[in-house]
């Protein structure tokens, strides 16, 4: 099984971040679906079964908070069993995004919106519990009204408001454009399209200097950075709207992985480093509402 060609690695500077001292990030895992290697990645084995993480990530930042994906909801056992029969799996659902907020203590009122790397029904699901605004780009909206893909999204979508972003940014790190979203460089979003219409890979900087790239699903597993395998054939066939333009997202990402944490979104192991939500969570100053970006 050969790998991609390995690309040139990222030789230019990495572009500039600022983020405020008291802006952090927290991984909240909401549970597990299996899925066998040999479907996951090239060359994968058959006997090999995987365990694909459903994670959001909450970013505290004084402009206001955002949540990247929305893991499993309290309704996931419904919306895996309006899937087609073949992607349906088996799955672990722990404790929902909503269940974990309140359990800590958030405000959400400091919620600015769901920011989705795309619209897929494993990132979508715990948006039945979080009445906030979707952070979606035209090109991702486009997609959601209509693929059969979108089906979870339709239904778990509904009375929640859009907030449409767009790529009004220069090129980013590879990409062709992107969409700084406090202003300062900690959280930028660049569009890699190809899995679906508008999936998105979203650069987020921590106040340590720490460097993350929370790439979606532009491959599912570390094996697709450290190895440069891409999905088997099949699976890009049914998983991907372009499968060209996601190894060359892919290709992109795997030349920045000596810079920063390259994060799968289903890769559990990806997260390491990323501190969970504590039991009680500080509130973090907000700069006034009239400075909301977006
Ligand atoms: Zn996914």
């Amino acid at each position: 099984m050969t790998p991609l060609p390995m690309p040139p690695a990222w030789a230019e500077p990495l572009p500039e971040a600022t983020p405020p001292p008291d802006m952090a990030i927290y991984q909240l895992h909401t549970g597990t679906y299996v899925t066998r290697a040999a479907f996951a990645v090239r060359g994968g084995s058959f006997r090999d079964r995987r365990h694909f993480a459903a994670t959001a990530i909450l970013v505290q930042h004084p402009k206001g908070d955002l949540m990247i994906d929305a893991g499993f909801g309290s309704d996931v056992a419904a919306h895996v069993a309006s899937l087609p029969l073949f992607v349906r799996a088996p799955y672990q659902a722990t404790k929902t995004v909503s269940e974990q907020l309140d359990a800590c203590g958030y405000d959400r009122g400091r919620l600015l919106g769901v920011l989705v790397t795309h619209c897929h029904w494993d990132h979508v699901s715990g948006l039945d519990g979080l009445q906030v605004p979707i952070w979606m780009n035209s090109g991702e909206r486009q997609y959601a009204a209509k693929d059969p893909d979108g089906k979870v999204f339709r239904r778990v979508s509904t009375g929640h408001e859009i907030h449409e972003y767009e790529f009004t940014g220069p090129p980013y790190l590879g990409f062709p454009s992107s969409f700084d979203v406090y202003g300062d460089g900690s959280v930028v979003i660049a569009l890699a399209g190809g899995h679906t219409t508008g999936s998105v890979v979203i650069f987020v900087t921590v106040p340590s200097g720490k460097r993350h790239a929370f790439i979606g699903d532009l491959t599912w597993q570390l094996d697709g950075i450290r190895q440069r395998v891409e999905r088997p054939w099949l699976l890009r066939k049914l998983a991907d709207s372009d499968p060209e333009q996601v190894r060359q997202g892919l290709l992109r990402v795997i030349a920045l992985a000596d810079r920063m944490q390259i994060v799968p979104a289903h890769a559990r192991d990806a997260y390491d480093g990323i501190p969970d939500l504590p039991a009680r969570l500080a509130p973090v100053a907000t700069l006034g509402h009239t400075e909301q970006p977006g």
